[in-house]
């Protein structure tokens, strides 16, 4: 299995190599096989990036924004024309199933190809009437932006961030992470293809040290990490050196409650979805499932029988429904914490133990009953697909135990009461949320979090706000009231 790209950084509009870079190994995690040979960029390289970013992006800003637009849609068309070959990539870089990214990954990402595309002609700024003299406002783009991006959604992250970016005017150096650098190489000959001036997105690989060297560069204007709530602090304060516009998408320990008069199924589907979509490596997972007393058993009964049936094997085969991790590192840490668990006293409901593939990252999906507020496993972002199920009697309570965390990325809410969903939603601290549903999220809608899962917010129109700069503008009509 060969998954090796022309070279290892995209820069100025070509592909380009420096052996010099240390060595990165991309690993199949479905089978430990190395599937392409990469080197980190090079300070040279990395100040090359930065420099063709910085030329091209002013040139950039000077094109009519339909025309921007235009070549955006093209993108999109040329994702959407290479759907199969693209999900195939994505289920190499990722060792999720081939069934999730052809529908989920790449789709995603043209969609917000298209969506910014749409939306970027139609920013305008405003005309702030002063009697004589009057203010106008312009949105101006902010200059080059630093895209960080974590593992677990290479492809998607890449064209969530560089497609309101160019949108609006600015120009990218991307680093995807070291473990799934493969996508974000693939959307850059993507662009260029698509007639995108070249200098405008660029990608360069490495670990966290690349990362650093970016944030801190003079010509950055603009940082957008998503990645954990460590590294999330990290590269708020680097940024916030150099007074650096961020967005911040971190991890979350999101709390997704169901109330006795949920529809069961409905509310089953959900847990699921929430904790075991991506083998659980979703960063706004519901991996806090609060379920009321008087549905406790049913619940527990259901889930347990639907996460046996899942299929687990080969990412590459259709009929495959869960994959492995995405790499060693993370099966140690998701089973350190499926021990702690059970050494905490939760109770063991399925799964519990690596799947017996013989070759791969494989966790079976595992759910926790009986699991208290202070154990481990209901305090720490696990990523991995771990269920921990909590139990409630009332309202109130299951509002402050789900508000009584350090995160605040998402949060769900399953009833028939519509009235106590809104009530409920209304008072939980997360920055997006779900009444009968969870983990759809749609470009059209803003994406992100509060307390310590983030700053500002990608897709929808809030993402407008976060790309681009208020120019204010004071026109003066008549003679100068001067004092002196
Ligand atoms: P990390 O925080 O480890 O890394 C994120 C990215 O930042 C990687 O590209 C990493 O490089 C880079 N990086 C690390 N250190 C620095 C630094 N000092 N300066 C600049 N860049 C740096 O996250 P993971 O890749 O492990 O991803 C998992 C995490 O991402 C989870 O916690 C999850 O919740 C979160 N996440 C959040 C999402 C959201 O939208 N809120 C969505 C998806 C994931 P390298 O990996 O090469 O070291």
């Amino acid at each position: 299995m060969k998954a090796q790209p022309a070279a290892s950084h995209f820069i100025d509009g070509a592909f380009v190599e420096d052996t010099a870079g240390a060595p990165i190994e991309v690993i199949y995690s479905a089978t430990g096989e190395v599937i392409a040979r990469l080197h980190e960029a090079t300070p040279a390289l990395i100040d090359r990036a930065l420099a063709a970013a910085a030329r091209a992006q002013a040139e950039w800003a000077a094109v009519r924004p339909v025309d921007r637009a235009r070549i955006l849609r093209r993108a999109a068309d040329l994702i959407r024309d290479r759907a199969e070959e693209l999900a195939r990539l994505e289920a190499l870089d990722t060792g999720k199933p081939i069934q999730e990214t052809r529908v989920a990954d790449w789709p995603s990402g043209a969609d917000a190809l298209e969506y910014f595309a749409g939306l970027a002609p139609t920013v305008t700024g405003e005309t702030i009437p002063l009697g004589r003299d009057f203010i106008y406002t312009l949105r101006e783009p902010l200059g080059v932006c630093v895209g960080i991006g974590a593992w677990n959604y290479p492809s998607q992250i890449a064209c969530w961030k560089s497609a309101p970016a160019l949108a609006l005017g600015n120009a990218m150096v991307f680093k995807p992470s070291e473990v799934t650098p493969l996508g974000a190489l693939k959307l850059a000959e993507i662009y260029a293809e698509a007639g995108l001036p070249a200098g405008l997105f660029n990608v360069v690989q490495g670990r966290g040290a690349v990362g650093a060297t970016l944030v801190t560069d003079a010509r950055v204007a603009k940082v957008s990490l998503t990645g954990s709530v460590p590294t999330g602090r990290k590269v708020y304060a680097a940024a916030a050196e150099g007074m650096r516009h961020v967005t911040m998408e971190l991890g979350g320990k999101s709390p997704l409650i169901i109330f006795d008069d949920a529809n069961l199924e409905d509310a089953v589907g959900a847990a699921l979805m929430a904790n075991f979509y991506s083998a659980g490596q979703v960063c706004s997972n519901g991996t806090r499932v609060f379920v009321q007393k008087g549905l406790k058993d049913a619940f527990l009964a259901r889930v347990k029988a639907r996460a046996q049936a899942i299929v687990m094997g080969d990412p590459l085969d259709d009929a495959t429904q869960m994959g492995p991790l995405v790499s060693e590192p993370q099966l140690d840490k998701v089973m350190g914490y499926i021990e702690i668990a059970k050494r905490e006293g939760a109770r063991l409901v399925t799964g519990g133990a690596r799947a017996d593939l013989n070759t791969g990252y494989y966790v079976q999906p595992t759910v926790f009953a009986d699991v208290t507020d202070e154990m481990t496993l209901a305090r720490e972002e696990v990523f991995g697909p771990v269920m921990a199920v909590l139990d409630f009697d009332t309202e109130a309570e299951a509002i402050a135990r789900a508000n009584a965390t350090e995160f605040g990325l998402a949060a769900g809410v399953f009833t028939a009461d519509l009235t106590r969903a809104h009530r409920v939603i209304s008072q939980l601290q997360a920055g997006t949320c779900w009444i009968n549903a969870y983990n759809l999220t749609p470009v059209e809608g803003p994406f992100g979090g509060n307390k310590t899962s983030g700053v500002g917010r990608e897709n929808g129109h809030a993402a407008v706000q976060h790309y681009t700069q208020v120019k204010s503008v004071y026109v003066g009509m008549g003679p100068v009231d001067a004092s002196f």
